[in-house]
This record gives C-alpha cells, structure tokens and sequence, in this order.
C-alpha cells in the first residue's frame, strides 16, 4: 500500500517583523493547493540582504512563533537560525527532505517579488527538482510570473505555480518606516507582534 503523501508549504522570510500579508498569503496558498501545514522559517542571515541591518534573530524568530499560534496549520522552525552561516534554501529543503522522509510533496511560498530573483538562487535548478514554488501575486501586479516559468522552461511549468492573492500593499520596510516615524501600525500585524515590538523597544 502507498503512504499517503502529505503536502508542506515552507514560507522562507526577514519577517523583520512579520506582517498580516505574509499570514493572509500563507492561508490562501495552503487552502487553494490542500497544503497540510505551512511551516515559516525565518532566516538567520539572509543572502540578499547581508549589506543591511536586520533585527537579532531571536526576536524575528518570536514574533514569528507568536503571529502563527492561533493557526493549526502553521508552524515556525528554527531550522536556519540553527545552522551557522549565510541561509541559503537549498540547505533548508535538503533538512526539510530528510525531517519529513520521501512521501513528503514540498511547496516554497514566495511573494511576486521573491519569484523574480529566483533565476540568480544558489543551484535553483537542483532547488526545483526537490520543491516546487508558488508565487502569491495579485492581477496585473509585475513582475510576471509566467515570465519567469518561461525562463525555466520544462521545470519552470511543471514546478512553478502562480496563485492570485488579494495581496495587501503591506512590506516589513514600510512597517519600520511607521515605527520611526512614530505611526500606528495597528491591523498590519497581529496584536501580540505589536505588544512584543513595544515591549522590547524594536526599530525605533
Ligand atoms: P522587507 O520589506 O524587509 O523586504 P517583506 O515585507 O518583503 O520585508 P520578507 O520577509 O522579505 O518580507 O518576505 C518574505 C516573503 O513574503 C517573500 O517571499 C515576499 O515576497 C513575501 N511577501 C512579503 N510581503 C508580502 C505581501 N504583502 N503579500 C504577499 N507576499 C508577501
Ligand atoms: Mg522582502
């Protein structure tokens, strides 16, 4: 008899912090593809953002762990904050891999803006071979995903999916611009994010 393959979302993020369009994004990919869990996995050191200042991992890590409480279906892993070094995806699917055995189908969640670097990823094509992406987008938002599956070819149809989301004009970088400037950010992350940011005096 076949085991039963289960399907995971892996939602890779700063989460510097973590907002309402990564959460919103992550249940609409998990309900349109009957994902069984979503697991968030914040990076440690980001490879595309290592010229900038990012907020310790610890406190990415708990705002992470205190939006997702309230979903059953979400879970966080500290999987790259674990291992020393830059976070590179490939390492965390192969980790993932080897967690959850071979029935095991892996879905990379990704914003519009992600799928399109994906071309300059560490070994993307080896990448696509053990998950596939699903790129959250919204009508007529650039860049376009078809273009990148084109891109990929073969791999790129059968693994890159494109899901239109009511994606909200929502960034981490617009939410710390707000705290610096002294703005609400009330309804853009859930309310333990906001108390824990207050609480520990983040992006002032
Ligand atoms: P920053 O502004 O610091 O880059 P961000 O809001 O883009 O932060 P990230 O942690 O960089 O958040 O993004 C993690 C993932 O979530 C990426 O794949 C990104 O495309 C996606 N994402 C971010 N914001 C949204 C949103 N509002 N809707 C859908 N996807 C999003
Ligand atoms: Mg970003």
């Amino acid at each position: 008899m076949k085991a039963v393959t289960r399907r995971i979302g892996i939602m890779g993020g700063t989460f510097d912090p973590i907002h309402v369009g990564h959460l919103m994004t992550a249940e609409a990919v998990r309900d349109e593809f009957g994902l069984d869990k979503v697991i968030f996995v914040p990076a440690a050191v980001p490879p595309h953002k290592m010229d900038q200042q990012v907020t310790e991992a610890r406190h990415r890590y708990l705002m992470t762990v205190l939006a997702t409480t309230s979903n059953p279906h979400f879970d966080v892993s500290s999987i790259e904050m674990d291992r020393p070094g830059p976070s590179y995806t490939i390492d965390t699917i192969y980790e993932l891999r080897r967690q959850y055995g071979e029935n095991t189908d892996l879905f990379f969640i990704t914003g519009a803006d992600a799928i399109a670097e994906i071309p300059t990823w560490d070994r993307i094509e080896e990448l696509l071979g053990l998950c596939q992406f699903i790129a959250a987008t919204r009508p007529g938002f650039l860049p376009n995903v078809d273009n990148i599956k084109e891109y990929f070819g073969e791999l790129g149809s059968a693994r890159i999916h494109r899901l239109e989301t009511p994606e909200l004009e929502i960034s981490s970088t617009n939410i710390r611009d707000r705290l610096k400037r002294g703005f609400s950010i009330k309804y853009i992350v859930p309310p333990a994010v906001e108390d824990y940011i207050y609480k520990e005096g983040l992006y002032k």
